[in-house]
Formats: C-alpha cells, sequence, structure tokens
C-alpha cells in the first residue's frame, strides 16, 4: 500500500476510477476490467460513494477486497451528504482498522428522498477535518475547474477550494474538456498561495448523449468544438468512441506538457478506451 501523498511528490501519477457494481454481472464486467487495468500498473485506483450513502457496504467491500486480493493502491470516495458526524467517523474508523490509506473528501449532493438522514457536515472541508482528527488517510478534495454547479461566483468557489485543499494533501478535478480551465484553476489557486497538486480528470467520451448529460450535472460543458468532431465520427458506437479516445489524447498530450501532476480517468467501469489513450501516450506512472 502507498500513501497517494507519497507517489505524488515521487512522480507524475496515474489513476483510473471505478463504481461500486450493482449486478453479479456488472461485478464480472469490473473483475475483467480490473484485470485488463491493473497491467498498466496505475498508480492508484479510486472507488466512488453512492450519493447519500446507497452504496456505504459495496464501496467499502470493494475497497477492502482490493487491498487483500490485488497490488493496487485503493481510495475510497465518501460524501457527508445525509450522514451524521458519528456515521463518518465509524466508516473512516472501519476503514483505517482495514489498513486503507487514502480517501476522497467529497461534499456530496442532497438527498432528494423525502426520508433521507440529517446531514451534519455541510461541505467537504468539515470531512476533511474529520478524517484528518482520525489520522492516518493522505487525502484527496474534489476541485471543479468550470466551478462547482451551487457556487454563485468564481472568486468564492476558489477561496473554498484552496481553503478544504491548504487542509488536504491534492484535489482530483471534475472531467473537462478545455485544458484553458485546468490552467485557470491552477492559476487561481496559485494566486491564493495554494500549491498543492491537482490532478486532472479525464473523462473519454463513449457516448455524446451520456457524456452531455453527466457534464449537465456536474456543472461542465462539452465544448461546440468537441461536439462537432463526436458527431462527425457518426453513429456506430466503435466510431464514436475512437473520436473520444482522439480527443482524450489530446487533451492528455497537452496536460502532460503543462506538467499536470496526474492523469485521473474516469473509466465508467470499461477498459477499452483507457487503454487506448495509455497507449496513444506510452502512459505509466513517473516515480522520480
Ligand atoms: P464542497 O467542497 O463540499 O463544496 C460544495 C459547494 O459549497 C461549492 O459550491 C463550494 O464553493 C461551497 N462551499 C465550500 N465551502 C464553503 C464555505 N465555507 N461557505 C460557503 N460555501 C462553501 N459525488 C458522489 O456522490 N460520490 C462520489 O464518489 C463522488 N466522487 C467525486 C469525485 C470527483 C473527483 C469529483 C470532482 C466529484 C465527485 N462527486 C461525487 C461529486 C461531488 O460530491 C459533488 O460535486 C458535490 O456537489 C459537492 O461536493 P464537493 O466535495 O465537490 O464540494
Amino acid at each position: 500500500m502507498a500513501r497517494i501523498a507519497d507517489l505524488l511528490a515521487a512522480g507524475r501519477t496515474v489513476s483510473f476510477e471505478f463504481f461500486p457494481p450493482k449486478t453479479d454481472a456488472a461485478q464480472a464486467q469490473l473483475v475483467r476490467t480490473l484485470r485488463e487495468l491493473e497491467t498498466l500498473e496505475p498508480s492508484f485506483v479510486s472507488v466512488t460513494y453512492g450519493a447519500g450513502g446507497t452504496t456505504r457496504e459495496r464501496t467499502h467491500a470493494l475497497v477492502v477486497g482490493m487491498l487483500s486480493t490485488t497490488a493496487l493502491t485503493p481510495m475510497a470516495h465518501l460524501t457527508c451528504a445525509s450522514h451524521s458526524r458519528l456515521d463518518l467517523a465509524e466508516i473512516l474508523v472501519r476503514y483505517r482498522r482495514a489498513g486503507l490509506e487514502n480517501l476522497l473528501a467529497l461534499g456530496g449532493d442532497p438527498s432528494k428522498e423525502p426520508d433521507a438522514a440529517p446531514t451534519e457536515l455541510a461541505i467537504a472541508e468539515e470531512l476533511v477535518d474529520l478524517a484528518r482528527a482520525i489520522g492516518g488517510f493522505s487525502l484527496g478534495v474534489a476541485a471543479h475547474p468550470e466551478l462547482h454547479p451551487r457556487s454563485t461566483d468564481r472568486a468564492s468557489d476558489r477561496r473554498h477550494l484552496a481553503a478544504k485543499l491548504g487542509k488536504a494533501d491534492f484535489a482530483i478535478t471534475q472531467f473537462f474538456f478545455r485544458l484553458e480551465d485546468y490552467l485557470r484553476l491552477r492559476d487561481d489557486l496559485d494566486a491564493l498561495g495554494c500549491s498543492k497538486p491537482v490532478i486532472a480528470g479525464i473523462m473519454p467520451i463513449l457516448s455524446l448523449k451520456s457524456v452531455t448529460r453527466m457534464a449537465q450535472l456536474s456543472g461542465a460543458e462539452v465544448p461546440r468544438e468537441v461536439v462537432q468532431r463526436i458527431e462527425a465520427a457518426g453513429d456506430d458506437p466503435e466510431d464514436v468512441r475512437r473520436a473520444g479516445v482522439e480527443v482524450a489524447t489530446e487533451l492528455c498530450q497537452d496536460l502532460l506538457d503543462e506538467g499536470v501532476p496526474g492523469l485521473h480517468f474516469y473509466t465508467l467501469n470499461q477498459s477499452t478506451a483507457t487503454r487506448e489513450i495509455a497507449a496513444n501516450l506510452d502512459l505509466r506512472p513517473v516515480a522520480a
């Protein structure tokens, strides 16, 4: 096991994100994907947490299973929404007892369920404080190059990000398609005196419809020029994936040229696009 803060200090990281599967078929698909992506020797892999705790046990089982049965370094995501402070502390202590060292501390989105449990910690920064108090974690937080959807203005969004990132070890961004959005985020943080590593989140487009929906939910935009390139590929899913891989490869190359501290791929539990991008870039983690 390794701490992500140490991996980042040693050189550029490459990481993959997965979600906990719901069905046996989805579990089998994930096992295949993990086996295929493990050969790329990722620096770490991360496992998402369902809004409001809907995957509490499944996220725990997948992360702890990775710890005990693979050579991968896992990071668990955890969100504050619909949890008490005690609930969150219990989850964190259980992870530490299992030997987990890496956590992505998130605010999460408020539940729309009328009978959802109340939320005690309002923002990710408070979860960073709680995890620090428990101790032993290398801590990441989320960053939003195109601003968080609930942020009213850029200045306050960046101020809040700098405050939580100042207490954490690194950030991972929401996916984005324009290099300028990442560079502006980095410059804004620099201006606020925050120089912690900001890993770039990369979403290879597999379907224009689904990526546009995800972008709308997360406050990101699929730029017109990207939409046009994907549309020009036609309707065959293979051609769409090829065009999506081309777009993502170019963005990753630009980010690497800019000295990005890490690339984090939103795999959607599939390996083909991520493997193709990694092959195009001859991508491996770089340890100094
Ligand atoms: P927070 O830091 O909690 O901020 C939320 C809002 O509050 C922002 O607008 C911020 O500017 C504002 N704010 C912060 N501090 C203050 C303050 N002191 N005063 C006033 N306002 C403040 N969601 C999931 O449900 N599960 C996941 O596994 C998951 N993984 C993610 C991974 C990554 C890399 C990213 C980028 C996002 C992920 N999300 C996940 C989505 C995330 O939970 C949502 O973006 C959520 O709406 C906010 O959480 P946050 O940690 O990004 O923001």
